[in-house]
């Protein structure tokens, strides 16, 4: 370890350490004021709604600082990094959440992008094409040719089927396929814990319930809730507010279900631990198809309940989830 001259910020000394990239971040959350504007930002925010984003004003007040031009210098150094700036005020970026849940629930940061990429996958709704693209630490997964199952809003994009938190360090030396996978296992990874009462951000509780939409639309992605499927299974931690949705007739949703698992092994459909030239590793289900072979039905508004279809052959799994996102009854017709 080199002594320290006398001009050498302690953060210049231990550039070594994690990178220049890592000492930058760091010197940038050097002030309260900007760990103040962080924690304004994500006490604002609120999943499920539309516009998290605050004013200067209303930020500049919520951190008691009277200077208008010294606030502005604060929140600038976040933008970038932790904060992004949108027409209708600040907001965190996903960077920024995950720093606030770190210190509040008790774990980091390199700039990986990837252009969309096509992937050997069919579109699990129309069968064109699909291709991902990884940005702001998310891996999507979009159709190159329908609308998808969201419309443009938060996070997503028109043409988007699914969005998976990945971290960067997921994404070096990986082909797409392997990223679609890799995506898709942190997914049903997430799911699954979150289905079984465990918030994976923080390890808190977490709230489940099937989310309908009031207003839905027949065909397409829907203007109102600007998602294709009317009903979704949704997740919220109370303590660090992590949170994610699924399509019911998405495998990720009861893809660990015993029944769901037996009525696939019986069948001889390999699920998973299987090498062959796709990649390192491959997903649960592969040989599944999202299109034909998984379906949902509304059949109880209130409270809300789904029964999803599973097929294999002449074969069908039924599994009926009440509004709790609980599978309640499960049924095989041979
Ligand atoms: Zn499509
Ligand atoms: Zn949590
Ligand atoms: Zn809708």
């Amino acid at each position: 370890m080199s002594k320290a001259n006398a001009t050498e910020t302690p953060l210049d000394a231990v550039a070594g350490a994690a990178g220049p990239r890592a000492t930058e971040v760091f010197s940038v959350l050097g002030h309260d004021t900007r760990l103040a504007i962080l924690l304004a930002l994500w006490e604002a925010y609120e999943p499920f709604t539309a516009d998290n984003a605050v004013s200067f004003a209303e930020l500049r007040k919520h951190v008691g600082m009277r200077d208008g031009s010294q606030f502005n210098y604060h929140l600038k150094q976040l933008v970038d990094y932790f904060v992004r700036q949108t027409d209708d005020g600040y907001e965190l970026r996903r960077a920024g959440h995950r720093l606030v849940q770190t210190v509040i629930a008790g774990t980091g940061l390199e700039d990986v992008a990837l252009a969309p990429t096509e992937v050997e996958r069919a579109c699990p709704v129309c069968g064109a094409p699909t291709a991902i693209t990884y940005r702001d630490e998310m891996l999507v997964h979009v159709c190159t040719e329908c609308e998808g199952r969201f419309g443009d809003r938060e996070q997503f994009r028109g043409g988007t089927l699914s969005a998976a938190g990945l971290d960067p360090a997921g994404v070096p030396d990986r082909s797409p396929e392997e990223l679609l996978n890799a995506a898709s296992i942190r997914g049903t990874w997430n799911t699954q814990s979150r289905i079984e009462g465990v918030c994976t951000g923080c390890s808190g509780p977490i709230d489940s319930w099937l989310h309908v939409c009031d207003d839905h639309a027949a065909e397409g992605v829907c203007p109102t809730c600007e998602r294709r499927y009317a009903v979704m299974a949704r997740f919220r931690c109370p303590v660090c507010k992590a949170s994610g949705e699924i399509v019911p007739s998405c495998s990720w949703l009861v893809m660990h279900h015993p029944a769901v698992v037996a009525f696939y092994y019986d069948r001889g459909v390999p699920l998973q631990y299987e090498d062959d030239d796709s990649g390192s590793f491959q997903p649960r289900y592969r040989d599944v198809d999202p299109k034909e072979d998984i379906d949902y039905e509304l059949i109880a508004e209130d409270p809300p309940r789904v029964r999803v279809t599973f097929r294999h052959e002449d074969a069908e799994l039924q599994l009926t989830l009440d509004e709790d996102v609980n599978v309640i009854d499960v049924g095989v017709k041979d």
